[in-house]
């Protein structure tokens, strides 16, 4: 029955052209990569625009050299949760570092490393929304907040995104002893910002906390690739900051940076850092690589480049699109590495990856229930280890396969 039942489900999103496949790769993560698929099985490179790698930094010969470093001085794994015996050196070393390097933005902050972004937001949402609480959630948040959202006992108000305006007047009508806003720095699928400024102003007028989740901002946005918050260029104690290590840090983790006390109640009583076993200690060690990397010129070349290749981008798929209005694409008003294409239903999009992955390019479709329905667009990503010429090889796909498809 269970096997009838799931092939029935599976059917479902096949027709409706939501079926996902894998592809394996066989090279590190790079925009030149090797990669086969599951139905033929044949290797083929491509260049790829779909990693999160916004720096090019996870196939760094620091970061390899630091990685190995780290396993020939603390082993390959941790041996036990945080709270047991699996917390190193090398962890405290991590989040001393990070908690100084966000301390321009959450003054006295402290840090706490957790295995993925996922589990630190389902850390951060259930522990400090308890039921004495409210969480006011943009509608385009991550899966993993809204999962978070729905695990917390707090009551949960999804406002439409990005209206702070709506945000106010519930903030205002609120009677929790605890309210706590939540949103996403930079919108995965659509690489816009959220307004920081207006949100954690609204935050200290009606004594709410403003929780940040900057997975995409982090390495890449404001002052030495501090985030979103430097960005900004804000500062404030009621700020309460997640970001991930596997993007732009090119390793994998993340961290909570806030107040002391916010900090010890996660150690206390999150459970998905309690109960799971501490990421290797290498891992943390080869991130304190990636920090100062971060940190260093290199970084700044890095994120130089990188937003000279999205004014380029931009500039191409704008006269792209202005050349073939039939077609009804749209550019995302995003001024981030994710500028996504949106083509509109599932096999406009599903068809378009297709032709650009027979050209030898990898874009990935993304489709509801990812995006909002009618709104299934290629979600081109960017990274400071792309040249002009791969941008210019994408743009010049996209112009042909515009040119096909526009009606004569
Ligand atoms: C990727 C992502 C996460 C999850 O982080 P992982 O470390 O990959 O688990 C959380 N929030 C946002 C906005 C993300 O894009």
């Amino acid at each position: 029955m269970l096997l009838e039942h799931l092939n029935h489900r599976l059917r479902e999103r096949e027709a409706a052209a939501l079926q996902r496949r894998r592809r394996t790769a066989e090279s590190p993560c790079a925009p030149h990569q090797r990669v086969s698929r599951v139905d033929d099985g044949a290797e083929r490179a491509l260049l790829a625009f779909c990693s999160n790698d916004y720096l090019g930094l996870a196939n760094h010969p620091a970061l390899i050299e630091a990685l190995g470093e780290g396993a020939r001085r603390w082993g390959a794994g941790s041996g036990a949760s945080h709270l047991v015996s699996g917390h190193s050196r090398a962890h405290a070393a991590l989040e001393a570092d990070l908690a100084a390097f966000l301390a321009p933005n959450i003054p006295g902050c402290e840090a706490l490393s957790f295995c993925t972004g996922y589990m630190a937001n389902l850390a951060l949402l259930p522990t400090l929304g308890d039921a004495q609480a409210t969480i006011f959630a943009d509608k385009l948040n991550h899966a993993s907040l809204i999962d978070a959202g729905l695990l917390a006992e707090a009551k949960l108000w999804r406002y439409p995104h990005n209206r702070v305006d709506l945000l106010e007047a519930r903030l205002a009508a609120c009677t929790t002893q605890v309210k706590l806003i939540v949103t996403d720095a930079v919108f995965s699928m659509d690489g816009d910002l959220a307004p920081l400024p207006d949100l954690l102003a609204l935050a200290e007028r009606h004594d709410a906390w403003l929780i940040v989740d900057d997975a995409h901002g982090f390495g890449v946005l404001g002052d030495r690739g501090r985030g979103a918050l430097a960005h900004f260029g804000l500062a404030s104690e009621r700020l309460i900051y997640m970001g991930t290590l596997g993007k732009a840090a090119g390793v994998g983790g993340a961290f909570v940076a806030a107040h002391p006390l916010v900090i010890d109640a996660l150690v206390q009583m999150a459970r998905s850092y309690i109960y799971t076993t501490a990421s290797p200690p290498a891992l943390a060690h080869a991130l304190r690589a990636s920090l100062a990397l971060i940190q260093s010129g290199e970084g700044d070349r890095r994120r130089a480049h990188l937003q000279h290749l999205v004014a380029r981008l931009r500039a191409r798929l704008q006269a792209i699109i202005a050349r073939h209005p039939a077609l009804g694409w749209q550019l995302a008003d995003s001024p981030t590495a994710i500028q996504p294409l949106i083509v509109g239903s599932n096999s406009a999009a599903v068809g378009l990856a297709a032709a650009l992955e027979a050209r030898g390019l990898w874009v990935p479709a993304i489709r509801p229930p990812t995006v909002p329905a009618n709104s299934a667009r290629l979600r081109i990503t960017l990274s400071g280890a792309h040249t002009d010429q791969d941008v210019e090889q994408l743009c010049a796909a996209l112009d042909e396969l515009a040119t096909e498809g526009s009606p004569a």
